[in-house]
């Protein structure tokens, strides 16, 4: 079995070397500032051995046949891709939002494509570099980040037009052994607690780009990389303690300071032609995950919405029950669209499946409009106190708690205790820097909403849809 036990996740963790730089220190990997986020990353790990999940989360590598983590897997059916987004709509519920391990699975299939097309056309032995390291992945069960997202400098340029050309990774050196890059990859996920680094371009690229095309796969703690993080976790309990509060995120700019990265694990170096084929192929799985775990988001929104209103004895006025289903209808209309995604997939010459990329987009879209409007809803109908709640030390002061467990009442039978639970986790989720968080990352996480309406655009067929209102209307000419 090739899986690891969260423990000895964290014992490697324990040994990379400091590279890791946050909130003004630099900082080793089993600082207690990382506990919350590196929480979430265990849980990847214990969830084979929960009776809930393991079925979903275990499978067998198509490589050697042993048993490993389906974070760490390819996609080799339809099947699967069900799976997946299945399990993330499961495992986003336990945790409360974002797994964060999907990023590499989904960087570890789109290489796998685009690195065997590469390939039959070029001659090259990228797909070869990719299955070993996939192996290698897999044996050690580990996690990667996916470092695509450039700092990009000014919009409107191109990476060859910046003034500076560092403002997108590019290869400053190639040797017999391998290539040196430099750059900066941004926002990047797990960035202190991961074992690799998988680099991807952000962009198409053109043939005066060559130098930005690359991909490979690096140690987290390897020499001339800098892990600069912000950390974000739920407020942290006294007493009052609750699964939701045990995990946080961090993200991080990984500065690529002249890196080495030997031929062995490079994926793409100078094949321009495939930098944004890379790009979209990461993104269309990657918004196939999404509409897995974005549902999750609205479920845990539904889910507060509809007790908060039970407690606070309204939760069958016709007003709520109204805004309870559009609730319900952006949730499985997302997951919807993961689920056409899926039927409607593609084998590619790799042999991994690809999602129906139309529909992870639109998918995608849907979440990434509505989450404030989901947010919205349950603001309007908790009403104000997430926003004026008391401070937990003054539900444990003996001067104060009685006054409010006096007042802080609601429909007769629920308890000041479940009232005060419930209203603090709507604090923590909506009110605070990870309610914050959660709310850009549904936006922006995995490609802004303009990015999913481009991608639609450019695989949909406008013209047939001209064509059916020129048969019905009688136009016969062919403009
Ligand atoms: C919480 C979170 C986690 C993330 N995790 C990762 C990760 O792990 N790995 C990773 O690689 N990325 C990650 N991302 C990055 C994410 O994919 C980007 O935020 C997203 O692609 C938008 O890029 P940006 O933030 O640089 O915004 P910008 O590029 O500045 O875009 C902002 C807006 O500017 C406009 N715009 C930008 N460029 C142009 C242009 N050329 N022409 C016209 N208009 C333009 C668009 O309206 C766009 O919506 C994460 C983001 C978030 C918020």
């Amino acid at each position: 079995m090739a899986l690891r036990s969260s423990e000895e996740y964290m014992e490697r963790l324990k040994r990379m070397k400091p590279n890791v730089y946050a909130h003004g220190r630099k900082i080793r990997r089993d600082d207690p500032i990382l506990e919350l986020p590196i929480n979430t990353l265990k849980f990847t790990f214990d969830a084979v051995n929960d009776p809930e999940l393991k079925d979903l989360v275990l499978t067998e590598s198509h490589l050697t046949g042993e048993k490993i983590n389906r974070f760490t897997s390819l996609n080799l059916s339809i099947e699967d891709l069900y799976i997946q987004q299945e399990m993330k709509r499961k495992c986003c519920h336990r945790v409360g939002g974002c797994t964060q391990r999907c990023m590499a699975t989904d960087t570890l299939n789109a290489i796998g494509v685009v690195t065997k097309e590469i390939d039959e056309d070029r001659g090259t032995n990228y797909f070869d570099n990719f299955v070993e390291f996939l192996k290698y992945y897999q044996a050690n069960d580990l996690v990667g980040s996916t470092a695509m997202t450039d700092v990009k400098g000014d919009r409107k340029a191109r990476p060859s037009q910046q003034e500076d050309p560092d403002l997108y990774l590019h290869v400053v050196e190639k040797n017999g052994k391998g290539i040196v890059v430099r750059g900066a990859k941004n926002h990047i996920t797990m960035g202190p607690y991961v074992d690799e680094h998988l680099v991807i371009p952000t962009r198409n690229l053109t043939k005066e780009e060559s130098e930005w095309a690359v991909s490979f796969a690096i140690p987290a703690d390897a020499e001339g990389v800098k892990i600069i993080s912000r950390i974000v976790a739920p407020r942290r309990r006294i007493d009052l303690k609750a699964p939701y509060n045990q995990y946080g995120v961090a993200d991080s700019v990984v500065v690529f300071d002249d890196v080495f990265v030997p031929w062995e694990r490079v994926f793409m170096c100078g094949e321009w032609e495939y930098a944004g084929r890379l790009a979209l192929t990461f993104a269309g799985f990657h918004r196939h995950s999404y509409c897995g775990c974005k549902p999750a988001v609205t479920d845990i929104i539904l889910g507060a919405t509809a007790l908060v209103a039970e407690y606070n004895g309204v939760g069958n006025a016709p007003h709520i029950v109204d805004e309870l289903t559009e609730l319900m209808i952006i949730a499985e209309l997302v997951y919807a669209s993961g689920i056409a995604a899926a039927a409607k997939a593609t084998k590619t010459a790799s042999g991994i499946y690809t999602p129906r990329f139309l529909y992870s987009n639109t998918g995608r879209y849907m979440a990434g409009v509505n989450i404030y409007h989901e947010y919205d809803i349950l603001a309007s109908i908790a009403g104000g106190l997430p926003s004026t709640l008391p401070p937990e030390e003054d539900w444990l002061n003996p001067d104060t708690a009685p006054y409010l467990e006096k007042y802080f009442s609601r429909k007769p039978g629920v308890s000041a205790e479940n009232l005060h639970r419930l209203y603090r986790f709507i604090s923590d989720y909506s009110c605070s820097a990870m309610g914050g968080w959660a709310q850009y990352a549904g936006v922006h996480g995995g490609g802004s909403p303009v990015m999913e309406k481009i991608g639609i655009r450019s695989e949909y067929d406008l013209e047939s849809k001209k064509n059916i209102v020129k048969h019905l209307a009688g136009i016969k000419d062919s403009v």
